[in-house]
């Protein structure tokens, strides 16, 4: 073989190799990152060609998380920077006083929130923050409270009471004493806010995970729906069922993310406002929608109905999905008709509602 042929059929192996390298199709690069957030842990994975535009994409979505969850904070105490910062303080501050004009993020969860509240009846109220201060959910030592004090803070829980001014955008607690707790509502409405983030950075395969809240954007690494599986509040370990997501958002409320035990029995964070009571009939509801902000919404809500009521609601929602688990041990799912129009917030567009 000549020396030319030879160098020749080289040349012609190696354009074929890096031909074949280019066509062969590879894997996203894959970015996660992890942070602990609104009490939780949050994790972000996002997928696509180009690392540096990974890493700015997430970094953007989180600070945009952080903000929100600043402003929807409920904790700080009075006379610190974080206090300063959060809308939800100042207005709980404000309470019978003035309405407060907030950001237009902590608005329009304000205004989702109380969009979905004539569905639920009164199970759903974000006006629900004396009677879960009582109980001392939030702080380091839960208990059960004294019946006449449930029944004064109770008179305090009025989502009526809350008026809010669209033009103005202002927020008004109208009677001193009554306090705003978002714990069912900020943690779907910041993980949707991430998605759109990563979205208008070109993001197309991400899943956000913030602890029970989960939004993904298109499909998985492999090109597939991501599988995400319910937990089995019956069996440690245990699932309950996978579920098949794509562009889609699914929330789960249950007691066991956090209780406490008193005597033989164990309390859980999830209140029936007309009782004051934890709400006893379900142990897990998972919802899944369109979008995360109404995922969270709705599973709080779902869980303080009856497994029947919760059922029979979700029959009338386009786009929307329950599996439930209810106290003695039932497992039941219900599905609305398909999605006519796409709802992409925490507010619910009206005619999209029921058939
Ligand atoms: P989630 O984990 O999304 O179901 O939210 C539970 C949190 O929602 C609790 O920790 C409270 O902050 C708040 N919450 C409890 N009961 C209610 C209720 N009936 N309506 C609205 N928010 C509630
Ligand atoms: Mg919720």
């Amino acid at each position: 073989m000549g020396r030319r042929f030879r160098a020749w059929l080289t040349l012609i192996l190696v354009l074929l190799g890096v031909v074949g390298f280019s066509l062969y199709p590879r894997r996203p690069v894959e970015y996660r990152s992890d942070r602990f957030l609104m009490d939780t842990l949050v994790s972000i994975k996002v997928y696509g060609g180009d690392d540096e535009k990974l890493r700015k994409a997430v970094a953007e979505a989180y600070a945009e998380m952080q903000r929100i969850a600043d402003l929807t904070n409920r904790f700080p105490a009075r006379g610190t920077a974080e206090h300063a910062v959060s809308d939800v303080c100042r207005i709980n501050d404000m309470a019978g006083i003035r309405p407060v004009k907030v950001d237009p993020d902590v608005f329009a969860m304000l205004e989702g929130a109380r969009a979905w509240r004539p569905l639920a009846g009164g199970a759903f109220d974000v006006t629900i923050g004396p009677v879960m201060d009582l109980w001392g959910f939030g702080g380091k030592h839960p208990h059960v409270p004294k019946a006449d004090e449930l029944a004064t803070c109770l008179s305090l829980v009025n989502g009526d009471r809350l008026l809010l001014k669209r033009k103005e955008r202002t927020a008004f607690l109208e009677k001193a004493g009554m306090g705003l707790d978002l714990g069912a509502v900020a943690k779907g409405y910041v993980t949707e806010k991430a998605a759109r983030v990563l979205k208008r950075n070109g993001i197309e395969k991400a899943i956000i995970d913030a602890g029970g809240t989960i939004r993904v954007l298109g499909k998985n690494a492999e090109g597939a729906p991501w599988r995400i599986g319910i937990k089995n509040p019956a069996s440690e370990g245990g699932i309950l069922a996978v579920l098949t997501l794509q562009d889609s958002a699914a929330a789960t409320s249950a007691g066991y993310y956090r209780s406490f035990d008193s005597g033989r029995k164990r309390f859980h964070h999830i209140l029936d406002p007309g009782t004051g009571y934890p709400a006893m009939e379900n142990t897990s509801v998972t919802v899944v929608a369109k979008d995360a902000g109404t995922a969270d919404i709705l599973s709080t809500a779902l869980f303080v109905l009856s497994p029947e009521k919760a059922l029979e609601t979700v029959k009338k929602l386009y786009g929307v999905e329950v599996f439930l688990v209810t106290a003695d041990g039932r497992t039941l799912h219900a599905k609305g008709p398909a999605v006519r129009s796409v709802v992409q917030s925490g507010v619910p567009e009206r005619h999209a509602q029921s058939r």
